[in-house]
């Protein structure tokens, strides 16, 4: 059967990496989560003291970053050139600075080679912002999720708290916002759907209801509509 490339693109927090996670279960395909690589530049960036604006000390860097994800039912490990940064990388520091560094083409260049070579055999659900866009404009299947700003602050704040966290809601919708226009007004590929990508608002929809929709998609094939 063949092993197709799926890509979901929207907005920080709209619902897709808990889709694409659950989906990617249920088709036994592999889940990539772009963010996190981008997240992981950010990181190496701090660790080596480098400036965004220092063009060849990011591109020295680039040359030797080694990213590698371990895929795991309990969710995926990110390796940064070899050490567990899975957790560090959802601080409040890189959460911003991921958002700033994605705006550099070298940046965007090396991540986009690795996330092609990851993808190239099929078999995969990457989420990004680009991913429909710029990385598989050929992919099999399409998705642009979408979800209103304060129903996604509140997932994040939610998700957060959980975890023991306790953020200021009115913060997260402003740190959402502000990333939302930094990722959709940059120069190179800006956070836009593609014009065959099937659209989708989770504002009012749980995660099974967002499974379902994407699931059923997929098996009524290329052309299906979600209505
Ligand atoms: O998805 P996540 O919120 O973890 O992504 C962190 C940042 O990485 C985003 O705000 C965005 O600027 C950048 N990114 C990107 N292209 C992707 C994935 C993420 O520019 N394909």
């Amino acid at each position: 059967m063949k092993k197709y490339v799926i890509a979901i693109d929207g907005p920080a927090a709209s619902g897709k990496s808990t889709t694409a996670k659950l989906l990617a279960k249920k088709l036994k395909y592999v889940y990539i989560d772009t963010g996190a690589m981008y997240r992981a530049c950010a990181l190496e960036t701090i660790l080596k003291n480098i400036s965004l604006k220092d063009e060849k000390s990011l591109q020295i860097m680039l040359d030797s970053i080694r990213i590698d994800i371990l895929y795991s039912d309990k969710g995926n490990i990110l390796l940064l050139n070899g050490d567990d940064v899975t957790k560090r990388i959802r601080e409040a520091d890189i959460t911003k600075l991921s958002s700033e560094i994605a705006v550099i083409g070298i940046v965007r260049t090396k991540m986009v080679d690795l996330q092609r070579e990851i993808g190239k055999n099929g078999g995969v659900i990457m989420d990004g912002r680009d991913i429909g866009t710029v990385v598989f404009p050929q992919a099999d299947y399409k998705f642009f999720i979408v979800a209103d700003v304060e129903v996604r602050a509140y997932r994040r704040w939610i998700e957060a708290k959980e975890k023991g966290e306790i953020l200021i809601l009115s913060d997260v919708e402003k740190e959402l916002n502000w990333r939302d226009q930094n990722d959709s007004n940059r120069e190179i590929s800006p956070l836009k759907k593609a014009d065959d990508a099937l659209e989708i608002d989770t504002t009012n929809l749980s995660v099974t209801e967002q499974v379902e929709l994407i699931g059923k998609a997929i098996e009524r094939g290329k052309n299906a509509e979600i209505l």
